[in-house]
């Protein structure tokens, strides 16, 4: 069972913490790629991080670092790095912390990308992987004994809506000192990991985050390590231990910039984190009334639509889901829904019929958006793969926005009159 989310209390949190009391009440732009230093003393401060200075816009700049502070403290970790995207955040976790020759547990099906991210890219610099559904504990449990050196699930399946039982998973990780990331994208402040025992929360903040659709971007938000006993003490990850023992609590930060983000270059740039910022002032107005308002489109489509049309989403009794949907996600668990229209050619007809909904590969926008699964984002994809991230010929994610649910779910109810 999760906390229940106090929507106010972050609805509070958030107009402050992203606006000044006094002075400029928005964040400030700095667009500076370098930052001079005092003297040579202070250069040499600043490399070392006892001086807390920006050193170069490659590892951090100021406006980043205010939208780290912002997510660290509402994802209740330590700190974070803002990223260039999403699939910034997730490459920059999985370099960081992985070698040729480690082996990666993937749970659950996966977003395309990181999809990709692993089976492709990962695998051709030597890191193996084994994908386990998110319930198969024995599977899981077997492959952590194993000695996996990472976990990466996400907090619900896109698009296929599967909810995992976060806690369980981060438990068993635990149990196995095993590094543990989740991506959280769907579900900012309606799951918090950090809280439950997680080590990493990864968002693309050009989503839900953001709400807009203006700014590209990505975030990694850590814990801090413990003094003693931590998994990252362990020899699994002896590789670690020089930036561990000189940056302590806060080494997780350490070990994706020095290892991953100053060679690579994923930072986010100072614009996209400001309007990312401009985002996140209403983020928890947003994530209230998008949760509603998925559920009522979800009812009210499931109720009036022709027979070869169906509609999938937790809260609905219909779905496999249901039950953990009540007992973990009762306030939501993102703006996702799928229809299945049966086949590639109805599924088109269906799309072309839409009037308010747009037809993008994006979600969590505050307008509705729909796509194609099949034709679009999975089309590179075989029928092995397909099937075990749940994606049919006929399926069709939706991502509801602000607009009233009533006219959301109009507009799917007149198109699917022209099947
Ligand atoms: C979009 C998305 C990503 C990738 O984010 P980008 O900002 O597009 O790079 C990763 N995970 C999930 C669940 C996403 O929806």
């Amino acid at each position: 069972m999760h906390k229940t989310i106090d929507f106010d209390y972050f609805n509070t949190q958030l107009v402050h913490n992203v606006g000044s009391r006094t002075g400029a009440i928005a964040p400030a732009i700095i667009p500076s790629a370098a930052f001079g230093y005092q003297n040579a003393e202070e250069a040499e401060g600043i490399f070392s991080a006892t001086v807390q200075k920006p050193l170069y816009a490659r590892v951090g700049n100021p406006t980043n670092a205010k939208l780290e502070g912002i997510v660290a403290d509402f994802e209740g970790g330590l700190g974070a790095i803002a990223t260039s995207s999403g699939m910034g955040a997730i490459a920059m976790v999985c370099t960081a912390f992985l070698s040729a020759g480690d082996e990666l547990l993937c749970i659950g099906g996966f977003f395309g990308g990181t999809y990709s991210l692993v089976n492709e890219t990962l695998a051709r610099f030597g890191v193996s992987n084994t994908f386990c559904t998110v319930d198969d504990f024995a599977h899981i449990e077997a492959t952590l004994q194993r000695g996996v050196k990472m976990v990466i699930f996400e907090s619900v399946g896109n698009p296929s809506l599967t909810l995992p039982d976060i806690q369980r998973i981060i438990d068993l990780c635990n149990q196995y000192d095993t590094v543990v990331m989740i991506d959280n994208t769907p579900t900012p402040l309606l799951v918090r990991p950090l809280t439950m025992g997680a080590d990493i929360v990864i968002h693309s903040s050009t989503k839900n985050m953001s709400g807009h659709s203006s700014a590209l971007g990505g975030i990694a938000v850590f814990r801090a390590v413990k003094e003693e006993g931590d998994k990252l003490h362990t020899d699994k990850y002896a590789d670690l231990h020089k930036i561990v023992n000189k940056m302590g609590k806060k080494a997780f930060i350490a070990i994706c910039k020095k290892r991953a983000m100053r060679d690579y270059g994923m930072t986010a740039n100072a614009f996209g984190a400001f309007l990312t910022m401009v985002g996140l002032e209403t983020l928890s107005l947003r994530v209230e009334r998008v949760n509603q308002s998925v559920a009522t489109v979800a009812s009210l489509l499931e109720a009036s639509f022709p027979k070869g049309c169906t509609v999938n989403h937790p809260s609905l009794t219909s779905s496999p889901d249901h039950a953990r949907y009540i007992s973990d996600f009762a306030q939501g668990c993102g703006p996702l829904l799928t229809i299945d229209c049966g086949s590639k050619a109805r599924a088109f007809s269906f799309l072309n019929a839409l009037k308010l909904v747009i037809q993008t590969a994006n979600i969590g926008d505050n307008r509705s958006l729909a796509l194609h699964m099949t034709s679009t984002i999975y089309a590179d994809f075989d029928t092995q793969a397909r099937e075990f991230l749940g994606v049919h010929e006929g399926l069709i994610r939706v991502s509801i926005g602000l607009e009233d649910p009533k006219t959301i779910a109009e507009d799917f109810l007149q198109a699917s009159q022209s099947l």
